[in-house]
């Protein structure tokens, strides 16, 4: 039976073993640090078309049982004018609505699905370097431990080490210009858009919240920031409400009030990767295409990735399957990160951009929301069954 060594135990890691399992491959997860990566980030949004994909694979129950429905985002400006209303999904009604969760709770959706189906973890194992031969590939890890398998899958995340071994001159992700953060906050009420997360073009940033229920907000912020201080605790809170104390929405009163805040991340997107694998090995998700979180896609495309990859696997000899995979999944994500790449242009816009924003975006957003570009990014369907030619 054909052995894939798996980098990586964020995302991409356990959906890419449960669907290899399905395809009859046997997968071993390798994760850096001695959990999975959860903790990190607060929440974001799992689309239609993430959710149509674990579905592929029997994995949406779980995943889904820990966020609520968010079909919309509404958009406001510093001065709270609602600007518009965008969809983050399909407006079928036969395909269910994007999903709104902590991150650490997908992230632990995803393990203990893949960890339920008997799929095994190795964890304290950081890839330091593999090679490949004719018939196989050796992992090496920095603990001096070996692993041996058929092909090896980075899904090692935005600053892989796998893509640096599949070509040392991969170019490196590039900073968006925006730094990021985000936390929960209890007990202070807020005005919410039901069913939505509100998205506030704030006059010194942006800022990011849903209401989980009637006593929990989830938010997050981005600055216009190259690289944030390196701020914690109390100084990281007023730091990050300060940004917003001219603001009329809620983002100030809620940071001041945060729990569990969110270091600040610099945030990165890899807009073009041109050698995505060699004869046996292969990087998927962030690894290989990060359209930074502005695209509210990140982890939808990397829950596609690996259930595609596992259909290519089951249908082609290996360096076949990899060359194909390549060519199915390359247009469609570097379409979506173009996207993401605007929108994170107006996130780290100055105060004069920023009202030029709130006269045309109420015209631009409904134009966009119809666009063919989004449907064809919202009601991508996998069907597992179809044969990959
Ligand atoms: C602030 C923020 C907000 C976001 N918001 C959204 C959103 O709303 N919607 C959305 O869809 N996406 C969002 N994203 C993007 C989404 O989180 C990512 O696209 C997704 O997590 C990528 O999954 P991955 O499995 O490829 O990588 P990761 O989740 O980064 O996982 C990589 C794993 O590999 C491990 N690893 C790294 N190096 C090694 C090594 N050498 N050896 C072994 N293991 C290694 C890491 O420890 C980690 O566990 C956001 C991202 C950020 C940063």
């Amino acid at each position: 039976m054909t052995k894939a060594l798996i980098i990586g135990g964020g995302i991409a890691g356990p959906v890419t073993a449960m669907a290899l399992q399905q395809a009859g491959i046997d997968a071993v997860v390798h994760e850096a640090h001695s959990s999975g990566a959860e903790g990190l980030g607060s929440f974001l949004t799992l689309a239609t078309n993430g959710v149509d994909a674990l579905a592929a694979i029997g994995a949406d129950k779980r995943v889904l049982a820990s966020g609520f429905p968010t079909p919309g985002m509404v958009l406001r400006s510093a001065g709270g004018r609602k600007l518009g209303t965008v969809a983050t999904g399909s407006p079928r009604h036969d395909i269910p609505p994007s999903q709104t969760m902590r991150r650490t709770d997908l992230y632990e959706a995803v393990r203990n699905e893949a960890a339920a189906r008997g799929i095994p973890f190795e964890y304290d194992k950081r890839l330091v370097d593999a090679r490949e031969t004719a018939t196989g590939v050796q992992a090496i890890f920095a603990d001096g431990s070996a692993a041996l398998g058929d092909l090896l899958i980075g899904c090692d995340g935005i600053h892989s080490t796998v893509r640096g071994l599949i070509d040392p001159q991969a170019p490196a992700p590039t900073h968006t210009g925006v730094t990021g953060s985000g936390g929960y906050t209890f007990g202070v009420p807020v005005r919410a858009d039901p069913n939505a997360v509100t998205m506030i073009f704030g006059k010194h940033g942006f800022f990011g919240y849903a209401a989980a229920s009637a006593e929990e907000v989830w938010w997050f912020v981005n600055l216009p920031a190259a690289v944030g201080p390196t701020f914690t605790g109390g100084d990281l809170r007023d730091w990050l409400a300060s940004f917003f104390a001219d603001d009329a929405g809620p983002a100030a009163r809620l940071i001041a009030a945060g729990e569990d805040l969110m270091p600040l991340t610099d945030i990165y997107y890899l807009p073009h990767l041109p050698h995505w694998h060699s004869q046996r090995m292969i990087v998927i998700g962030d690894a290989a295409h990060a359209p930074s979180g502005s695209s509210g896609q990140g982890a939808s495309l990397v829950i596609e990735d690996g259930v595609m990859l596992a259909r290519c696997l089951r249908d082609l000899p290996i360096p076949e399957a990899l060359r194909r995979f390549e060519t199915l999944r390359r247009p469609r994500v570097e379409e979506i990160i173009e996207r993401a790449a605007k929108v994170n242009r107006t996130k780290a816009a100055g105060r004069v951009e920023r009202v030029v924003q709130g006269l045309f975006l109420p015209i631009v957003l409904p134009l966009l929301a119809r666009g063919k570009s989004m449907r064809r990014t919202y009601e991508h369907h996998i069907d597992w069954d179809e044969r990959v030619a």
